[in-house]
């Protein structure tokens, strides 16, 4: 049993994994049964690596892991700033600690299941 991912512009499982390069009679084989999609031989760097067999479409899964990590640089700029003018002020900046480390915790788990689910 092939995974499918959720497609991120129709919502139906319906991505597979998009195979580059020239394609090997088991590759060929496994598109037709709907397992991967090919993608031709050349190989770009902004090539995107699933396809919607529904609609279509298709996206780049590393994406979204690199909006969320900007998310968390932008948090810890938040928090520095927050934190300035205020070192004598031990609980605030174990609360901000304890925060950031959170919401990283958070967004690994998050970043995870994307890469699980589409
Ligand atoms: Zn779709």
């Amino acid at each position: 049993m092939v995974r499918k991912y959720i497609c991120p512009a129709c919502g139906i499982k319906s991505g597979v994994n998009i195979e580059y390069g020239y394609p090997s009679s088991e590759l060929m084989e496994a598109s037709e049964r709907g397992e991967v999609a090919l993608g031709g031989c050349c190989i770009g760097d902004n090539d995107p690596e699933r396809r919607c067999l529904h609609c279509g479409h298709e996206w780049r899964i590393k994406r979204r892991s690199a909006d969320l990590n900007a998310l968390v640089s932008y948090l810890e700029d938040r928090l520095m700033d927050a934190s300035v003018g205020n070192d004598q002020n031990d609980f605030k900046t174990g609360f901000l600690e304890g925060f950031r480390s959170a919401v990283e915790h958070v967004i690994r788990f998050q970043i995870e299941q994307d890469l699980k689910t589409y």
